[in-house]
């Protein structure tokens, strides 16, 4: 009763159309998350070790009986339980060192509500039965839940959290900021003026504050939170991406294939902060305490030789098919609302065209940031 309730309210305040159109590909076709996350699948390796970090240094300060963990923004497909495995693992190496009984474990799976929760719930059962085959009679009992809704709003009762992780979502703003006038672009670009980024960067600075406000009101003191997104530095970024499919855009608006005010009306609600603006915010706000914040740099197709043959050299034109699929996972669903499913293919085999004369001429990388926190007491 209590959780129809809490749903029927967060609708009703946030009919904003991203909270009901964003969401990743869904199912196991060929364009599907599921089948296209394997750049975010090489960003949990990288977070892995500062999980364990986080998760260790827990064990040091508080009692756990019961475990109980959230991953914010999970999607589906092999990534959405790539984090309960990763926690277990972690928690049996910690608890056998230390000579623990191992807990019970609670994980909240946290999307949109457009996200495929139904694919992640067919694919448990196998999950689970293989969680028991290699640990056997040393794995507690495992509660996989699931809370749809925003991150930036309430999810949880308070102090109900040890642990939360949010892998490659908080990029992701609540919307974009109003008020911007960006007709020929997607985000923000090299040519973007000086009171756009501001607009952009203030609606991150809002939306980050509001989610470390909520988590802090979640997570027990001393509890941990690791958190990856899409960052910026000087020489590396990801607006090329954007600016790409800008360029595109226009392109079509030009040919009468889109037409110009769905263009004009359109901006990613996306941010890609530095450091330094991630940091000031953490600080800020004041309820955590900074025990990591680094940026790890990946190429565009990284991960891309996953399950392939070292030896099979893969050329420019497959990467930037890699890439591309890669992108289209994750933004169609937001592209198809606003410009048409109809205009989809040519739109990504153009993106996949200048992928490959840009990968002709550089390096394409993009920072990760890979922030670590404790609640304070
Ligand atoms: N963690 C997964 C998914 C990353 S894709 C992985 O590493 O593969 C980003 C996910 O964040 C998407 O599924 C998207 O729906 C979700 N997301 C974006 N904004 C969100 C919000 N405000 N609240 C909850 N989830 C959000």
């Amino acid at each position: 009763m209590n959780m129809l309730i809490m749903t029927t309210i967060n609708l009703r305040r946030g009919m904003d159309t991203q909270q009901v159109v964003l969401h990743m590909n869904h199912g196991t076709g060929d364009n599907s998350y599921a089948n296209n996350s394997i750049i975010q699948k090489k960003v949990m390796r990288e977070a892995k070790a500062t999980v364990e970090e986080s998760i260790k240094r827990l064990y040091t300060i508080i009692p756990i009986h019961c475990f109980k963990v959230a991953d914010l923004g999970c999607s589906s497909g092999p990534n959405a339980l790539q984090l309960v495995s990763n926690v277990i693992d972690i928690v049996d190496t910690t608890t056998s060192n230390l000579n623990l009984k191992p807990p019970v474990f609670q994980f909240f799976l946290n999307d949109l509500y457009g996200n495929d929760f139904n694919s992640i719930f067919k694919s448990l059962p196998k999950f689970l039965e293989s969680l028991e085959e290699k640990k056997g009679h040393k794995l507690g009992p495992c509660f996989i839940n699931a809370t749809p809704g925003t991150f930036y709003r309430r999810l949880f009762p308070n102090d109900s959290l040890h642990f939360v992780h949010s892998s490659f979502s908080l990029h992701w703003l609540s919307q974009a900021p109003k008020k911007v006038v960006n007709k020929e672009n997607i985000h923000l670009t090299s040519t973007s003026p000086p009171g756009m980024h501001k607009a952009y960067l203030e609606q991150f600075q809002k939306d980050f504050k509001v989610f470390l406000k909520l988590r802090s009101q979640e997570v027990v003191a001393g509890g941990g939170m690791v958190l990856t997104l899409f960052g910026r530095d000087k020489t590396r970024d990801i607006r090329t991406v954007w600016t790409i499919i800008g360029t595109i855009l226009n392109d079509m608006v030009l040919e009468n294939l889109i037409e110009a005010t769905k263009l004009e009306s359109f901006n990613l609600p996306l941010y890609d902060p530095t450091i330094e603006e991630a940091k000031k915010v953490i600080e800020k706000e004041g309820s955590f305490s900074l025990q990591r914040l680094e940026a790890v740099i990946m190429g565009w197709d990284a991960n891309i030789n996953e399950g392939v043959d070292e030896n099979n050299k893969l050329d420019l034109n497959m990467r930037a098919h890699f890439i591309t699929k890669q992108h289209r996972a994750a933004l169609e669903p937001l592209l198809k609302a606003q410009f048409g499913e109809n205009v989809m293919d040519k739109l990504f085999l153009r993106f996949k065209t200048k992928v490959v004369q840009l990968m002709e001429e550089k390096n394409l990388e993009f920072p990760t940031l890979l922030v670590s926190l404790t609640k304070n007491a």
